[in-house]
């Protein structure tokens, strides 16, 4: 999508730390990490929130959770968690499907 921030990295047209690409994935720091690691996992594709998965295209799902899992593994994260804010109320500020990996501190639960 023309507009779309993360479109735009996912195109390579505006910088970031990318930490790992593949022909469908972008995973790359967030600017504004809320852990010692923070990772943002992205589908190249436009897809604007969770709720738009389908069956069409719900298998990037699966593949954004297994390369969240070896990025941790790669970091050698004790623990982490994998957050994906779906639509304003939920706190999703940028309409393209990303799931947060925060790790390298103690978590809480619930979240705010
Ligand atoms: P959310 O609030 O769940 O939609 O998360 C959006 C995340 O994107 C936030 O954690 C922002 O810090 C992050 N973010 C926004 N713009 C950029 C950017 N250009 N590069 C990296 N992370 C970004």
């Amino acid at each position: 999508m023309e507009n779309c921030i993360f479109c735009k990295i996912a195109r390579g047209e505006i910088p970031a730390k990318i930490v790992k690409e593949t022909d469908e994935l972008v995973a790359f720091n967030d600017l504004s990490p809320q852990a010692p690691h923070h990772v943002l996992i992205i589908p190249k594709q436009h897809i604007s929130t969770l709720a738009e998965i389908n069956e069409n295209n719900y298998e990037l799902m699966g593949k954004i959770v297994l390369t969240a899992s070896e990025i941790a593994k790669e970091l050698n994260l004790e623990g982490y968690r994998i957050v994906a804010n779906c639509n304003e109320i939920a706190g999703q500020s940028v309409f393209h499907i990303h799931f947060h990996l925060l790790g390298g501190r103690q978590m809480h639960w619930p979240p705010g």
